[in-house]
């Protein structure tokens, strides 16, 4: 049971995808807690087990294909991974809300938006159509939609991008959730929508106390947003500390070659050249028996190619490498 500043705490999460190609372990042992208030940050590239771990949270993972095989997810007390569908939708849209990259997948075409904000206004309050109405045009006003009564009555393609995605943020924050689970939120959109969003998901974190999962795999975003990362290699945290840790002293291979090539500055003012981790994450059927980065590491030793890293305390973090085994406490 986490204790009362923890709102989500996940405990040895496994998730596995049984294909006729064999089983895909998605994600494999991952731990993380998220405190009241706080943003943490799931990093890495994309099949790195972020979105897995996301829809496990949520129970949004296809049944027929997935599922979860081992751990626990525990939300203000209730495991979710032992509850039923129905107390789970219960859940859902309600004390825990998500958003996703690309809110025209998530609004339905063919209703306004009132009708589509008065869903789940309907599923977990007892609140009559007027109420509704009103609650409906504070939360699109919360959001800085213009003429919030227009909107009530228009269709998501009547809308801009911007437009929908703060629909979206709008229709998450219906009820109040204590959490929100946003993937990839603003990776659909251009720069300036894109920092206006992130500014409203932490207007509104601060303002309702809420906590939040951000799923990215663009640490421009973590610097603006996170308190804590967590960096996702081929399922499992590779290493985990607070922001500033992770910009300041990173320790995992993994993480210094993103941090090389995310864009920056030179002092000149102009922009630096990026250097990009050569090769790509590798197939979930084709795993290396070592290190699943040693392929496109530049510091791996032959250790590395037969033996997996466990993941080991430091200072300031953890982390999951060979090169900390004469520095740190082995974890697990
Ligand atoms: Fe690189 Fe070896 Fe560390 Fe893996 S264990 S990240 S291959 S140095």
């Amino acid at each position: 049971m986490p204790n009362g500043d923890v709102v989500l705490k996940v405990n040895n999460l496994k998730t596995y995808f049984h294909t006729s190609r064999g089983t895909i372990k998605a994600v494999d042992g991952v731990d993380f807690e998220v405190k009241k208030g706080k943003t943490v940050g799931l990093v890495g590239e994309s099949g790195c087990g972020k979105s897995v771990t996301s829809l496990s949270i949520m129970g949004l993972l296809p049944k027929h294909l997935a599922k979860i095989e081992d751990g626990g997810i525990n939300f203000n007390g209730v495991d979710l991974t032992n509850i039923s569908d129905r107390e789970l939708r219960g859940i859902r849209g309600n004390e825990i809300s998500m958003i996703f990259q690309e809110p025209m997948t998530s609004l339905n075409p063919v209703f306004t938006i009132g009708q589509q904000l008065s869903e789940p206004l309907k599923q977990h309050t007892k609140m009559n159509k007027l109420e509704k109405k009103k609650r409906i045009i504070e939360i699109l006003t919360l959001v800085g939609i213009p003429r919030p009564e227009g909107v009530y009555s228009q269709y998501p393609h009547q809308l801009s991008g911007g437009m929908r995605q703060r629909v979206m943020i709008s229709l998450a924050m219906l009820c109040n959730p204590k959490l929100l689970i946003a993937d990839e939120p603003t990776t659909a959109l251009d720069v300036t929508i894109q920092a206006q969003i992130l500014e409203l998901i932490k207007e509104i974190k601060d303002r309702t106390n809420m906590s939040v999962v951000l799923i990215t795999h663009d640490l421009g975003v973590v610097a603006e947003m996170c308190d804590e990362v967590i960096i996702m290699y081929a399922g499992k945290i590779v290493e985990k500390a607070d922001v500033k840790t992770i910009f300041n002293l990173p320790k995992h291979p993994y993480t210094k070659g993103l941090l090389k090539s995310r864009p920056g500055m030179s002092q000149s003012g102009r922009k630096q050249k990026l250097e990009s981790i050569p090769g790509s994450v590798p197939r979930p059927d084709e795993m290396p028996i070592g290190c699943t980065f040693a392929p496109r590491c530049p510091f791996a030793m032959e250790k590395c190619f037969s033996e997996k890293p466990p993941l080991y305390q430091l200072e300031k973090q953890v982390s999951r490498c060979w090169l900390h085994e004469n520095e740190g406490k082995e974890i697990f």
